[in-house]
């Protein structure tokens, strides 16, 4: 295995690339941060284009979750692996094997967890070589059942928490009843949003390229079933993206009859400018590494041996950070984006 360092790397800490000729692992670690603690992030695998694609979508990443931790007020820092390689075709053992004696390299100061393209069971068998990986250990829910490391569960609590937030906020009201809401995508986290929302009283408006998800919303949660295409445009009182990035956009925007956008997708704003273009639009943006923090905060509460019960309040806690940003962002006269940079900043330092 040939590991090889290099230094002054954008601003981040470490960035460290492997070459496994035996498995076929290429991957590369990024660690942005660790002045809050140890960086932990995904372990991503994707067919990128080129290493350098890899190495760009890595640095990006793991910056991200060092606002994303700080924000939700974690001892944690930020850090992210990707793996080159089609998660289809090129996973095996041998190659998850070999990426958990990487991570012994780095001694613990990233800790990775599952991400697009490596599941709970893939993390295990990293676990098999390596101390530092999280979400994988069963643990009881509030119900008393057994539950898997999948972290999407405390996501779409976490996301159903900050979009109450929005509404306090935006429409002063401490009720869902009756608003109408539009989920994009409903798959682990947009699901399980939904079903918060449904049972809270709001009328959904939903879709999903799986039409069988689709299907499943109406018959269950009574919602109305829209093109992917026509979601955007619902006259509807809150948007809530939970499928795909860079979906606020210059072309989108504009359609958004919508006075909130809260949802669970990561990297909404296809560019930050956008977070402007929606202040202007007189549309309150709860933006997407605070509001969908549940998933790290899980993983967080899993590492410290902490019951649902305080799993539950942190959760809970993205209400009240949220309703201080966009409090400070009115004040400020400052987009909810920039603000959340600025706060999340404030939380760590630069070496
Ligand atoms: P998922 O893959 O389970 O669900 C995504 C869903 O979106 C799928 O059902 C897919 O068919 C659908 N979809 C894809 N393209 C679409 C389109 N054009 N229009 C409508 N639907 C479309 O993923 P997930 O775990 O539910 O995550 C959803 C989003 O939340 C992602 O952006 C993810 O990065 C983010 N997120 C997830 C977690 C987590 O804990 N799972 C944590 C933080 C952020």
């Amino acid at each position: 295995m040939e590991i090889v360092e290099k230094n002054n790397i954008s601003e981040h800490e470490q960035v460290v690339f492997c070459h496994d000729p035996a498995s076929g692992l290429k991957a590369i670690v990024a660690i942005h941060n660790t002045s809050r603690g140890a960086a932990l992030g995904g372990c991503r695998m994707w067919s990128y284009a080129s290493e350098d694609e890899a190495l760009q979508d890595v640095l990006r990443l793991s910056r991200g979750m060092t606002y994303k931790s700080a924000m939700a007020g974690l001892d944690l820092g930020g850090g992210k692996s990707v793996i080159i390689g089609n998660p289809h075709t090129d996973k095996n053992e041998q190659l998850l094997h070999a990426m958990g004696r990487f991570l012994n390299h780095l001694q613990g100061n990233y800790i990775a967890a599952e991400d697009s393209g490596t599941s709970v069971a893939d993390l295990k068998i990293m676990a098999e070589e390596s101390p530092y990986v999280s979400g994988i250990t069963e643990k009881p829910s509030l119900s008393g059942e057994l539950r898997n490391g999948d972290p999407s569960p405390s996501t779409a609590f976490g996301t159903f928490q900050g979009l109450r937030a929005a509404v306090k906020y935006q429409l002063q009201r401490d009720d869902l009843k009756g608003l109408r809401i539009a989920v994009q995508g409903l798959g682990n986290v947009g699901y399980r949003l939904a079903e918060h929302l449904a049972k809270a009283g709001a009328r959904l408006w939903v879709c999903d390229i799986d039409r069988q998800q689709v299907k499943t919303a109406v018959e269950k949660l009574g919602a109305t079933a829209v093109s992917p295409g026509e979601i955007f445009s619902q006259q509807v009182d809150i948007f809530a993206p939970c499928a795909l990035g860079a979906v606020l956009n210059d072309r989108s925007i504009p359609q958004l009859k919508a006075k909130i956008v809260a949802g669970a997708a990561n990297n909404q704003l296809a560019e930050e400018r956008h977070g402007q273009m929606l202040q202007q639009h007189g549309i309150l943006y709860a933006p997407d590494y605070v509001i969908n923090a549940g998933g790290i905060i899980d993983i967080a509460c899993e590492r410290q041996g902490l019951n649902d019960q305080h799993l539950n309040q942190r959760l809970t806690g993205i209400y009240q950070t949220l309703l201080d940003l966009f409090a400070r962002a009115a004040h400020e006269e400052q987009p909810t984006n920039i603000i959340a940079n600025q706060m999340a900043e404030d939380r760590f330092s630069v070496h």
